[in-house]
């Protein structure tokens, strides 16, 4: 589903953002992503979006090779992704079926199947009465519950997630990581980076550990390790 074979990433020459990475990512899994500032998670979820390209290595997602896609591909290509971040990235001057709205119309679905897809990505997500709604009057646990509505409402087969929860306190935080493994029960592969070390210790998934642009260890059911 998602393999990096040998993935290198120099952002200026002689300086190794990722290092030689192998990863290995089966369809249907759930894997955490943990490591200090500037080991080199954000890095590799934009590898995989193909926002960046490796300096060297293969990057394999859904039996594609990134390096072989051509610019016109692109976009096309990352509609079948979902992606959340951290600050959640909503549309300030619509409301919130607009936002979600907006990922079915740049994929042109007609209208009709939009009007039955905007509301039901929004009460799997708890949010149903909020449509009208503008981003600026919900909290941030709320826009970030949009944020996945409008990563899901395509149906992605993988979900990126790059620290989703760095803005939202615990109970926010659990229930955001809740959505993320309700979408991975309905069979979405969910590769989530985080530094929130209760929510990885209790959730026991799998972990890759990052440091300094290498895997330091990767082990299922695996509790959060400890950087000293
Ligand atoms: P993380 O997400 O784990 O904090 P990043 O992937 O953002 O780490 O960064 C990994 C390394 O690459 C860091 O040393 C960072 O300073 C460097 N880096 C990230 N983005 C850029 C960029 N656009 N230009 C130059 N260096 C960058
Ligand atoms: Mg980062």
């Amino acid at each position: 589903m998602i393999e990096l074979k040998d993935v290198t990433k120099e952002y200026t020459k002689g300086i190794h953002a990722l290092n030689h990475i192998n990863l290995k990512i089966e369809k249907g899994e759930f894997v955490f992503v943990v490591g200090d500032s500037g080991s080199g998670k954000s890095t590799l979820i934009r590898l995989i979006m193909k926002e960046l390209d490796p300096t060297s290595g293969t990057i394999m997602v859904n039996g594609k090779n990134l390096g072989r896609l051509k610019h016109r591909q692109i976009p096309m290509y990352r509609r079948g992704l979902g992606v959340v971040f951290q600050d959640f990235r909503l549309l300030k001057d619509r409301n919130i079926y607009d936002n979600i709205a907006f990922a079915l119309r740049v994929t042109e679905k007609p209208t009709r199947l939009i009007k039955i897809k905007v509301p039901a990505a929004l009460s799997l997500v708890g949010l149903a009465q909020k449509y009208k709604s503008y981003p600026q009057e919900l909290s941030g646990g709320e826009q970030q519950r949009v944020a996945i509505a409008r990563a899901i409402v395509n149906e992605p087969s993988i979900l990126l997630a790059d620290e989703p929860t760095g803005n939202l306190d615990p109970t926010n935080s659990w229930e955001i990581m809740k959505l993320l493994e309700e979408a991975n029960e309905r069979g979405t592969t969910v590769v989530v980076v985080t530094h929130n070390q209760d929510i990885v210790n209790q959730m026991r998934k799998r972990v890759v550990h990052m440091k300094k642009g290498n895997i330091v260890s990767d082990e299922k059911g695996a509790g959060y390790i400890h950087e000293d």
